[in-house]
C-alpha cells in the first residue's frame, strides 16, 4: 500500500516514526468556506489548499495536516464580501489563535519544519501573527530551531505564465474569487464537484480602491465571483497546479532542504 502524505490518514504510529526521523516538513493547508459563484462549492479554498499541498509533499518529502477549514471574513475587494449567505468565516482573533496552536502543536509533536499553505486570499496575516506569538512563545519556552514559512500558491505563478493564461489581460489575483485560476483548478483537480454549465460570464467588478463597511451589497456582481471564469479549463488548471508546485517547491528548498542537505554532509 502506497502511504499517504495526508497525516489525518496516517495512524499515530506512522506519524511518529516519520517524525522521530527528524526534518520532517509539515504542511498545513489554509482554505474557508466562501461562496464562490453559482458553479463552485464552498469549500472550494479548503480543497485547492489541499490539493496545492498533497501535490508540494509528493515534491519535497512532506506530510500534510489536516486543513483549517473555515478562514477569516471574506472581504469584498478580494472574495465578495461576507454577507453573502453560504460563507461562513472565522473572527480574526480566533484564525490567529488557531495558527498560534496548530504550531505549538506540531513542535509538542516535535516538528521544527512547518509551512502554512494558504488558499483563502484573506487569512494571510491573521496565520502570520498566529505564527509570530507561537514562534516568541517557544523561544521563550526555549525551542529557537522552530522554523515557520508562509505562503499562498498563487504567489508562484510567475509573470510568463499569467501572460499564457491570460492573453486577455491579468486583473489580478484579488479579483480572481471564482475566476480562470480558481475553476481551472477545479476542473482539473475535482471536475465532479463543479458545474460548468453554471458559469456566470459577468465583467470583472469594478470595486472602490477603499473599504467601506456595512460593504453596499450592489458593489459585489450578482454571481459573488468578482472575474468571469468563461476562460478556465483544465489545460490551464495542470499548468497552474505544475508550475505553482515548481515555485512553492524552490521556495522550500531555499528554506529547509538545503540546510538538510548541509547538515547531513557535515555527519
Ligand atoms: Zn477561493
Ligand atoms: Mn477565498
Amino acid at each position: 500500500m502506497r502511504r499517504s502524505v495526508f497525516i489525518e490518514e496516517l495512524d499515530a504510529f506512522t506519524y511518529r516514526s516519520e517524525i522521530e526521523k527528524g526534518d520532517s516538513i509539515v504542511l498545513i493547508p489554509a482554505g474557508s468556506i466562501e461562496q464562490h459563484g453559482p458553479h463552485m462549492p464552498l469549500n472550494t479554498d479548503v480543497l485547492l489548499s489541499q490539493a496545492m499541498a498533497g501535490s508540494l509533499a509528493e515534491t519535497v518529502k512532506a506530510l500534510v495536516a489536516a486543513p483549517l477549514v473555515y478562514g477569516y471574513k471574506s472581504q469584498q475587494r478580494s472574495g465578495g464580501g461576507n454577507h453573502l449567505a453560504g460563507t461562513t468565516s472565522l473572527d480574526a482573533s480566533t484564525i490567529i489563535a488557531i495558527a498560534k496552536t496548530l504550531t505549538m502543536e506540531h513542535a509538542r509533536h516535535g516538528v521544527r519544519k512547518v509551512v502554512f499553505v494558504n488558499g483563502h486570499y484573506e487569512n494571510y496575516q491573521f496565520l502570520y501573527e498566529g505564527v509570530d506569538l507561537a514562534i516568541q512563545e517557544l523561544q521563550l519556552r526555549g525551542i529557537h530551531d522552530m522554523k515557520v514559512m508562509l505562503l499562498s500558491y498563487w504567489d508562484f505563478i510567475d509573470d510568463a505564465t499569467i501572460s499564457e493564461l491570460y492573453p486577455e489581460g491579468f486583473t489580478g489575483w484579488d479579483l480572481e474569487h471564482g475566476g480562470v485560476l480558481e475553476t481551472s483548478l477545479m476542473m482539473h483537480l475535482y471536475a465532479d464537484k463543479i458545474d460548468i454549465e453554471r458559469i456566470a460570464d459577468l465583467p470583472p467588478a469594478v470595486l472602490p480602491n477603499y473599504d467601506i463597511l456595512p460593504v453596499r451589497p450592489e458593489l459585489t456582481p450578482t454571481s459573488g465571483c468578482l472575474s468571469s471564469a468563461a476562460n478556465a479549463s483544465p489545460e490551464k488548471g495542470e499548468i497552474i497546479l505544475k508550475r505553482a508546485t515548481v515555485g512553492m517547491a524552490a521556495a522550500l528548498e531555499q528554506e529547509f532542504l538545503q540546510q538538510r542537505k548541509v547538515a547531513s554532509d557535515s555527519v
